[in-house]
């Protein structure tokens, strides 16, 4: 666990997956394409300036994360329970567009985690001048290089989003910005480390867990699980359509304010159905802030009544991966149903 034994240098893993950070303009085109890892490093002289050691993993080809399916998580999460006792942290470049979606899904799929998996990327590729890359990839290294004074354990244990200023829970974490270099937020929870002079860590935010149980990597997961976003244009059959989509075992309902939505009786009658055919509905809110009251209003009351589970203020990438996460380790949807109700790895307040 301590950067002792023979080892006084931090050892750091890089899974390069691909992103705007490693990108280069066609120049017939004028688009952005993943490129590869060397390329990246190379505009990188000052990581030589870090006395660590650092080796790296590439995707081949590397990719826009636009292109990431769950098949990319259980590479991502293998790779690092492969190498997990020859590292002290993991860095994982990747795209920002689906960031949020592999941090929440990585941070279920490896159970027990004790050590840093820090996601980063940018917004401008690395071999721009005004790039955030450099910046990103420096500091997410310290982050995951990092070690707490007093007890010589890594600083983070879980599964981060490091981006420009702030240090953010992986599960709790949502792009917010397609412009802006600060562009993830936890809407919901502190951050976990703020970037400026230096990386100020918000301890009291920070995950821990108690157990010294060994890493273990769950990559089943189940992709029957869809998105249904509740608005006033939603007619009977687009929202039976859906619900009633072959195969699917899981849908995460995204509605208005605190967990509420439509009681005209055609609305209220499909989502029994739905419930009552052994599908389980998970209530989100569509605000950025803030979580699910199902008792606060009638419009909600109705979706607890009916058997939906309250998601509380999960984002909904967490809520989406949790599902996959829970339906891929093979219970039966009551078990998940009920597996719901609680945290699992800090991505819910009750
Ligand atoms: N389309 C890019 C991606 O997600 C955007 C980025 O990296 O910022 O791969």
């Amino acid at each position: 666990m301590k950067q002792t034994e023979s080892h006084t240098r931090p050892r750091i893993l890089i899974i390069y997956t691909g992103g705007t950070i490693g990108m280069i303009e066609d120049p017939c085109t004028h688009t952005l394409s993943p490129f590869d890892f060397n390329h990246l490093i190379d505009n990188v002289p000052k990581i030589k300036m870090l006395d660590y050691d650092i080796e790296h993993i590439q995707f081949d080809p590397p990719i826009d994360s636009s292109n990431i399916n769950p098949g990319h998580w259980q590479q991502i999460a293998s790779e690092i329970g492969r190498n997990y006792n020859h590292f002290d942290g993991f860095v994982v470049l990747h795209g920002t567009d689906t960031m949020a979606y592999t941090a929440s899904a990585l941070s279920f799929m490896l159970e027990h985690l004790h050590k840093p998996v820090i996601i980063t990327g940018s917004q401008l590729p690395i071999g721009e001048v005004r790039t955030d890359g450099e910046e990103n990839l420096i500091t997410a290294l310290q982050i995951a290089a990092a070690v707490d004074p007093i007890n010589g354990e890594p600083m983070v244990q879980e599964v981060a989003i490091l981006f420009e200023n702030y240090l953010w829970r992986g599960n709790r974490s949502t792009k917010m910005s397609a412009d802006n270099f600060n562009a993830f937020k936890s809407n919901n929870y502190p951050q976990l480390a703020k970037i400026g002079l230096s990386i100020q860590f918000n301890i009291d935010s920070l995950w821990r867990l108690h157990d010294r149980l060994p890493l273990k990597v769950h990559t089943g997961l189940n992709t029957d699980v869809i998105i249904v976003y509740v608005n006033p244009g939603m007619t009977e059959r687009s929202l039976r359509q859906q619900l009633e989509t072959p195969g699917v075992k899981g849908v995460v309902l995204k509605t208005y304010g605190a967990g509420n939505a439509p009681t005209c009786e055609w609305f209220q009658r499909a989502v029994r159905d739905t419930v009552d055919r052994g599908v389980v509905v998970l209530n989100v809110t569509q605000c950025v802030n803030g979580g699910v009251q199902q008792k606060r209003y009638a419009t909600g009351n109705h979706l607890a009544q009916a058997g939906v589970i309250s998601g509380h203020d999960l984002t909904t990438e967490a809520a989406l991966t949790k599902m996959m996460f829970l339906f891929g380790t093979g219970l039966t949807p009551r078990q998940v149903a009920n597996s719901l109700l609680h945290p699992i790895c800090g991505e819910m307040t009750i």
